[in-house]
């Protein structure tokens, strides 16, 4: 079948969590809006039983907006309280979500559950939004000729970051992350753990199939993480453990190891005429500070936002009027944007070094944080909630 870019408004090239969702938004604000979804997967969701499955941490705020959409995963486990520690050096914070008034700090869900709860609500939409056409197995770039000289192209066709052209700003870090599932005993389940080594941050996450078992996020470098692939599931234990050097309960088995290469890898101008880029495709995070995909959901949530606002007016349409939409919804991200990139990227590479002034300047930023509320609350807020 030909596709009617022409008549198109909106082409929304990618539909992982972010694309997902920056549809249901426009949709949800304007049903009769001509939007186009090119998905490169495929129409039936069984493809997703054996997709992606590492545990991605959902602030408290997309927590909220994926529940006003109805695609809240109803089974993801809270995290009432994070650990950040640093092995072998002075100064450690805890965090709780009483401290900062909450209901919990974060939520843990799979990749693939998320897109399932999306796919789900889209397909339910898609019955009262007859000019949405949603492509399935397609990969073809799209270019903005293609389309008519009033529609918009969004760029949602993320990806990981080894898998990424360099964009403005590429940084690699050297490290991968070995991501997986643990079995466990006696270990405290709401609380998570974030330790950081020389090698990088060690995070240990309550998951989904209930207490008995914690996902877990080890970052190293790319050497380390191919050793620890490759190790029977005991030494692996023995390993973690001795990384750790932190009693956090009895690890019993490890399910399911997969390696990510990470780096950070920046568009700096995520409009250009009548393109714009959301997600993944504008910001490739370490994922450190878990912020890659709630960063990507608030992009999603503000342009959809902004297209729905321009679109319900056709009376005022013009290459111009969307021109400045566009305009004004990159300066609108700016803050956020900068704020979550800066944070995150200075957290990959402060732990990541042994050079004196570092050690002491983290061990007190450590410390300022646990004895400082009102510094904790606000890079709690800023973690939870983002800007939008
Ligand atoms: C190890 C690891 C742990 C992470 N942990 C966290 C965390 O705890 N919290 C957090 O917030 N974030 C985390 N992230 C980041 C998070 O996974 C991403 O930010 C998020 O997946 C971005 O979503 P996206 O929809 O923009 O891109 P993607 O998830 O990459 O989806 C892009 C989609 O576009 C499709 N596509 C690609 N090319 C085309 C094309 N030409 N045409 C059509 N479709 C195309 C792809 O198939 C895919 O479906 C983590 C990342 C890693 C690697």
């Amino acid at each position: 079948m030909t596709l009617p870019f022409r008549s198109a408004q909106v082409v929304i090239q990618g539909a992982g969590p972010v694309g997902l969702a920056c549809s249901i938004w426009l949709l949800e604000n304007h049903p009769d809006l001509q939007v186009i979804l090119l998905d490169k997967n495929p129409q039936d969701d069984s493809f997703l039983s054996s997709a992606d499955d590492r545990g991605i941490a959902i602030s408290e705020g997309s927590k909220q907006l994926l529940e006003n959409i109805h695609a809240w995963v109803k089974e993801a486990p809270t995290i009432h309280s994070v650990h950040v520690s640093h092995r072998g050096h002075f100064g450690q914070t805890l965090m709780s979500k009483d401290e900062i008034g909450q209901k919990a700090l974060g939520h843990i869900v799979r990749y693939r559950d998320v897109v399932i709860a999306l796919r789900h609500q889209l397909r339910r939409m898609q019955m009262n939004s007859v000019n949405f056409i949603w492509e399935f197995d397609f990969s073809d770039n799209i270019e903005l000729q293609q389309l008519s000289s009033e529609a918009c192209l969004i760029h949602a066709d993320g990806g990981l970051f080894h898998e990424q052209s360099a964009k403005d700003v590429r940084k690699d870090y050297g490290q991968s992350a070995l991501v997986g599932s643990l079995e466990v005993s006696n270990v405290s389940p709401d609380m998570a753990w974030e330790r950081f080594t020389e090698e990088g941050p060690i995070a240990i996450l309550p998951h989904h199939q209930g207490h008995d078992f914690k996902n877990f996020v080890w970052c190293a470098s790319k050497k380390t993480i191919e050793q620890l692939i490759q190790f029977d599931d005991t030494t692996f234990l023995l390993k973690l453990q001795e990384a750790l050097q932190m009693p956090i309960g009895k690890l019993n088995k490890v399910l399911h190891r997969k390696s990510y290469p990470l780096g950070l890898n920046i568009k700096k101008n995520i409009v250009s005429d009548r393109e714009v880029w959301i997600g993944n495709a504008a910001q490739t995070l370490h994922p450190v500070a878990g912020q890659g995909l709630n960063l990507g959901l608030r992009d999603a949530y503000t342009l959809a936002n902004a297209l729905a606002f321009f679109y319900a007016r056709p009376d005022q349409h013009s290459v111009q009027k969307l021109q400045q939409t566009l305009h004004q919804y990159q300066q609108q991200r700016q803050r956020d944007r900068d704020a979550t990139i800066r944070v995150t990227d200075l957290m990959a590479s402060v732990f990541a070094t042994n050079a004196f002034p570092f050690v002491l300047a983290r061990g007190l930023a450590l410390s300022a944080l646990q004895w400082i509320p009102p510094l904790k609350n606000q890079l709690a807020r800023q973690m939870m909630f983002g800007q939008r």
